[in-house]
């Protein structure tokens, strides 16, 4: 039995950096959420700038505002921002769309920048990749019906076996939505490029996460989510990353006026920006773009390195509290040990995992279920206690033990 008390919790929390962090949400109190890899905590100053934006920006202030509270400037302005969580320079992040959308821009962009090598016509992905991230390239790639087609993967082997002469684009998830599972971004970038092969990478559940040095990877274009790991709030746009020395090749086909060099000249004929503007499209939703600045606040008074450090030392605690106190039950780890290889979160399986969930959630205890059969808990060092990771298992353990979940729970629409 693994020698860990509540108590000893308790006193990691007293002795956690980062304690103090949890006050700037508001966090319900019978509440242990250990799903902010799905949708962020709310920042405290997420209400106060709703209020801003909604009273006195547009209720007052109205049209004036997209010069006067800068509306305009918002997607670069929150890009520039986020940039240094996930080793982007000034100016090569715009916040904007959704993160399926940003998909279409790059993976367009990136089959035009090889169009000159006919035979270039495979994308190679994870068959676990999220599926937006497999439908969006299918959806391009028979749209343009010029003979690309996907290549999927199951594993680490054969992702190296597929990249090849015929590449044109590797496009990867950086940590598994389902399993968890990290990828070595530098090591399959150089492999990438040693082919000839473009590398895209999605930080849906890296970005906030885990560090992330896309120019040290090399990488050559990146998106992500913000309402995950950023605590930007329900669907809050998304970000694209192009480097700069990439930017002047960047050419994608929503080519809406926001990208335009001039879009207020309201000239026909469409002359893509300079820079990272050039992927915007058309007007942003400012209410839901502005909460993101709430979340980004918050990362910027501490650093990637000192998250990280506790987003481990969680994960390895709730890993083995739940192997010693709930071991007689068939609990099967899915994500992996080795620190190397693992993002924030910890994923199970267990026969009735959907019912099991639905009965944690009934106590207070917000974890999710994603197919097959896998219970996933996300853990948000800005804001989850160790006491969360040891009452979290505790209620598990209860509720295995006392078989206290019903076998015939309804699913919902989103699970
Ligand atoms: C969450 C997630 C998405 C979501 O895309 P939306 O367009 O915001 O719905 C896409 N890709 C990955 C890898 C994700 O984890």
């Amino acid at each position: 039995m693994l020698n860990i008390d509540r108590h000893t919790a308790l006193q990691m929390d007293r002795e956690d950096p980062l304690a103090p962090l949890r006050q700037q949400f508001s966090l319900p109190d019978a509440v242990i959420y250990l799903d902010g890899n799905s949708l962020g905590a709310m920042p405290k100053t997420a209400m106060l700038r709703a209020q801003q934006v909604i009273n006195q920006e547009w209720g007052t202030d109205l049209i004036k505002s997209w010069n006067k509270a800068g509306w305009f400037d918002l997607p670069s302005r929150l890009g520039n921002l986020l940039a240094p969580l996930i080793g982007a320079k000034a100016d090569e992040v715009v916040v904007t769309d959704s993160t399926s959308i940003n998909l279409f821009k790059a993976i367009a962009a990136a089959l035009q920048m090889q169009a000159q090598h006919a035979q270039r016509k495979v994308i190679v992905t994870e068959r676990s990749n999220f599926p937006t991230d497999i439908y969006m390239a299918e959806g391009l790639t028979r749209w343009l019906d010029k003979g690309y087609r996907l290549h999927l993967v199951d594993t680490p082997e054969e992702l190296n076996r597929a990249i090849n002469n015929e590449t044109a684009l590797v496009m990867l998830t950086h940590v598994n939505y389902r399993t968890g599972y990290l990828h070595d971004m530098t090591a399959i970038t150089a492999h990438a490029h040693s082919q000839g092969a473009l590398a895209l990478w999605d930080l849906a559940h890296s970005a906030g996460a885990v560090p992330v040095d896309l120019h040290h990877a090399k990488a050559d274009f990146a998106v992500g989510c913000t309402y995950k790991y950023l605590n930007g709030g329900p669907g809050a746009p998304a970000f694209i990353w192009v480097p700069q020395h990439h930017q002047a090749a960047f050419n994608h086909p929503l080519t809406g006026w926001w990208g335009h060099a001039n879009p207020f000249a309201m000239q026909p004929g469409f002359a893509a920006t300079a820079g990272i503007r050039r992927a915007l499209c058309g007007t942003q939703p400012i209410v839901s773009l502005a909460m993101v600045e709430s979340g980004l606040q918050v990362f910027a008074q501490t650093t990637m390195n000192a998250i990280r450090k506790k987003s481990l030392a969680l994960t390895d605690l709730f890993i083995a509290l739940v192997e010693s106190r709930c071991q007689q039950h068939p609990l099967q780890l899915v994500t992996p040990r080795q620190h190397a290889q693992r993002g924030s979160q910890a994923s199970f399986t267990h026969p009735h995992a959907y019912s099991v969930m639905q009965a944690l959630i009934e106590r207070g205890i917000i974890g999710d279920y994603r197919e097959p059969a896998i219970m996933r808990f996300g853990f948000t060092p800005l804001y989850t206690q160790f006491v969360d990771v040891w009452d979290a298992v505790e209620g598990l353990r209860e509720i295995l033990d006392h078989q206290a979940y019903s076998l015939n729970a309804e699913r919902n629409a989103v699970t």
